[in-house]
């Protein structure tokens, strides 16, 4: 080479939406500084864009290659172990490498480009890190109680002073202060008196910069707990895949597994992912593992702001964490030394990407685990179907946690026939709760126990109605029913927020005879405000939960028992422990039940075994009533009498029967265009494309079906068409080959017609 000028040639993939590699070289200093992992700028058909390293190579055709431009980072973003999982992701999901890779990295770096070699400051972690603050508790072997307060002589807030220490066992001064003026004065008081004392304690902030107390010290295992911690550290010490389903009730202890798993993984030398479904259970177990391994944990969610997010990664990147906690997108954590992955709540379908790289962070944390060697532990109290079908056929070790850890029973469910209360077409008290349920939300409001009241439906109705013609008011962008919100008096499309203000008039047929029609949850507190006047209704959903913070204010007023009863759609059916709820009613088992979806009866068991759950958790044995128009059905029996077995079987059943997966694999193609008869038009070739390529087929032929084209069961939605194509295959390797043809070919079909096709692999949506 010319003066040793130095030249390196890398494998890039670039940020668009382009299929396949590139080869550039790098020459001079920057090819020094070239990595695996680190973002370059290419020049790509006449654009600067982002590309990645993901090779060093030895290319045979070295001709006419271009330069890099430059290189981005310092440091890599991303070890070279992950290049063969980017791969995996990019085949499987037929999503275009350099986007798989995009969507993996946390956003703050397409804001913030890095200054230098220097590493980020902690910042984020000191912030949100471990704090020491002065903690109240009452003083061992003394009994405080309210009597002992002379409500003559002392401030008049002293009861209620008192009551908030016994009541929370440790309130941290700060907390008492805000509580009451003269805070300072009472605690001082209190503790010269010889009844309470201060101490230092280590706390964290919660999302809503709240301080939470944990306990540093792990409670000793139970023998179960210790049983299933043994067969998880055999199978970590051979240091090679394997996966685990751990089906364990809710109650059963299973966070106290993890952290010893993790705890082994650590002490073998590899690092641990864990993954949880939403962002405030990433909060509370973060905190847990924080209290307990301090800065060696780093969390990723979508919460952190960017650049806490990218301070976090280089962290992570740098082999700083020992465990990374977070939502769907850990599945992307940088570590290069990974043994273990646990995937809390594995059933929950947020672990699903609904939008542009739709990859499924569970499926394909077990792919990671596989190619990195590692065990992967599953967790749930209602397993999806294809985890326990994995588990039945012995893909799977099987674990089970059968029992709460105190032992407490589980809850009594009672299931309500509907039919009984209809009769008036329009929505009677009865038919939104039933007298059974009345009844018993009147007993418990007499014992001071609280409620919870699950519906699966936002607003005051479910259709705005004409009585005199049937036409149902829509949303114009999409094809649905729009729903009455009577806060705010606004006909509101939960598809795409479209909202209006209720016409006098039927637009079809000019009748001033406009009404709302079924219910939603602002309809049941407004029900139960007739019913119960006397009772605190508290109400949590989408539309009250806007602003940071209401989440913890409201779950912090159901702790103190200031909510009776607190109605809400799924948010109300996870995590946290309340021992004073001692009944829950499902207002509709329903809803869930009818959608148009092969996973419907997966989706009602686990909906009412969940919300079940948020009962009976004190010493008081907990209370379910559900309310349905199919008492009969299957899905709900088996909630009703905790049978996950019997449940299983029943869906597995059915599932073969009609060729669902698990027992096949699926994918959604969908077409999507401003014009319905366009979109038609391009579905029709699109399918006529699609039997084309099976026909030249030599084998395979018979074990692809094809449904469709028709229209999706949502026909528009914010504004575009929609026409979907189903695609079954027993085998996924003959779908996976069809759809990269059908790919291949469908650029032509496509070419300035305005359709776009999604390919949507594993679809968990199918609307
Ligand atoms: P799961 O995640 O299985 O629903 P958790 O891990 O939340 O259950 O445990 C339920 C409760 O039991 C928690 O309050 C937890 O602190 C407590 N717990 C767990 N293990 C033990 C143990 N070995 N001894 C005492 N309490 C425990
Ligand atoms: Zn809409």
């Amino acid at each position: 080479m010319a003066e040793g000028l130095k030249k390196i040639y890398v494998q890039i993939a670039v940020a668009l939406p382009v299929n396949g590699t590139f080869t550039y070289t790098v020459t001079g200093d920057l090819a020094d500084k070239a990595g695996v992992g680190k973002r370059v700028l290419v020049s790509f058909s006449g654009r600067k864009v982002t590309g990645y390293i993901l090779r060093i190579i030895q290319p045979e055709n070295r001709k006419g290659l271009k330069d890099i431009i430059n290189i981005i980072d310092p440091y890599p973003l991303f070890p070279p172990n992950m290049v063969e999982f980017f791969e995996w992701l990019s085949n499987y999901y037929l999503y275009p490498i350099g986007l798989v890779i995009k969507t993996a990295l946390p956003t703050g770096l397409n804001v913030r480009i890095p200054y230098g070699t220097e590493m980020p400051p902690k910042g984020w972690l000191d912030r949100v890190g471990l704090l020491k603050r002065v903690f109240i508790t009452v003083k061992k072997g003394t009994f405080l109680d309210r009597s002992l307060f002379d409500p003559k002589r002392a401030p008049r807030n002293e009861g209620e002073f008192l009551e908030m220490i016994i009541k929370k066992k440790g309130v941290s001064l700060q907390e008492v202060k805000k509580a009451f003026n003269n805070g300072a004065y009472l605690v001082d008081k209190w503790v010269k008196k010889g009844f309470l004392k201060r101490s230092l304690r280590q706390v964290v902030r919660d999302i809503a910069g709240e301080n939470i107390f944990i306990s540093p010290n792990p409670p000793p295992l139970s023998v179960k707990q210790k049983e299933v911690l043994e067969k998880i550290s055999g199978k970590l010490k051979e240091k090679s895949f394997f996966t685990y389903l751990l089906h364990g009730v809710t109650g059963s202890g299973k966070t106290e597994v993890y952290y010893k798993a993790v705890k082994v993984a650590t002490e073998l030398g590899r690092q641990s992912i864990i993954m949880v479904p939403e962002i405030a259970l990433t909060v509370s177990l973060a905190s847990l593992f924080k209290a307990r391994l301090r800065d060696r944990v780093a969390v990723l969610h979508s919460a952190l702001s960017p650049g806490e997010r990218y301070d976090q990664w280089i962290r992570i990147a740098n082999g700083e964490a020992d465990v990374v906690i977070g939502a769907r997108s850990a599945l992307f954590a940088p570590i290069s030394r990974p043994g273990l992955i646990i995937i809390d709540e594995e059933h929950d379908s947020s672990y699903k990407q609904e939008e542009k790289f739709r990859y499924q962070a569970r499926d394909a944390a077990i792919v990671r685990a596989k190619l990195s060697q590692s065990l992967i532990i599953l967790g749930s109290g209602t397993p999806s179907i294809q985890s326990y079908q994995n588990a039945t056929i012995g893909k799977y070790g099987l674990l089970t946690m059968p029992e709460r850890i105190l032992k407490r029973e589980p809850p009594d469910i009672t299931v309500i026939d509907m039919t009984r209360f209809e009769g008036s077409p329009t929505v009677q008290n009865d038919s939104i709760i039933s007298p059974p349920l009345r009844e018993a939300i009147g007993e418990n409001l007499a014992k001071k126990k609280q409620t919870i009241l699950f519906l699966n439906r936002r607003g005051f109705s479910a259709l705005y109605l004409c009585r005199f013609c049937g036409e149902t008011l829509r949303c114009p962008n999409c094809e649905v029913s729009l729903t009455y919100h009577k806060q705010g008096n606004n006909l509101l499309c939960h598809y795409c927020g479209f909202r209006i203000q209720p016409p006098d008039r039927c637009p079809s047929c000019n009748r001033e005879n406009l009404k709302p029609y079924g219910f939603g949850t602002e309809r049941v507190v407004e029900t139960l405000r007739e019913v119960f006047p006397e009772a605190r209704v508290e109400r949590m959903d989408r539309d009250t939960m806007r602003y940071k913070g209401r989440l913890q204010q409201v779950l912090r007023r159901l702790e103190n028992y200031e909510t009776d009863i607190l109605v809400g759609t799924q948010m109300v059916t996870k995590g946290h422990d309340f021992p004073n709820i001692t009944l829950v009613g499902v207002i509709s088992a329903d809803l869930s039940l009818n959608n148009p979806d092969f996973r419907a009866g997966e989706i009602t068991f686990q909906l009412l075994s969940q919300v079940a759950g948020r009962t009976g958790r004190g010493n008081v044995p907990g209370r379910v009533i559900i309310q349905t128009f199919n008492p009969s059905h299957y899905a709900i029996i088996a909630a009703r009498d905790h049978d996950y077995k019997r449940f299983f079987s029943q869906e597995t059943n059915l599932r073969q029967q009609l060729d669902y997966p698990p027992f096949s694999s699926i994918a959604n193609l969908r077409l999507l265009g401003n014009s319905k008869t366009k979109t038609g038009k391009i579905a029709q070739q699109m399918g006529e494309k699609i039997h084309n390529i099976l026909k030249k087929r030599s084998s395979g032929k018979k074990d692809i079906k094809v449904l469709g084209p028709v229209e999706a069961p949502v026909a528009k939605l914010k504004g575009k068409y929609r026409q979907q194509i189903l695609i079954k295959s027993r085998r996924h390797g003959y779908l996976n080959q069809l759809l990269k043809e059908v790919g291949k070919g469908s650029a032509q079909i496509l070419s300035s017609s305005g359709v776009r096709l999604i390919i949507d692999v594993d679809p968990y949506q199918m609307m």
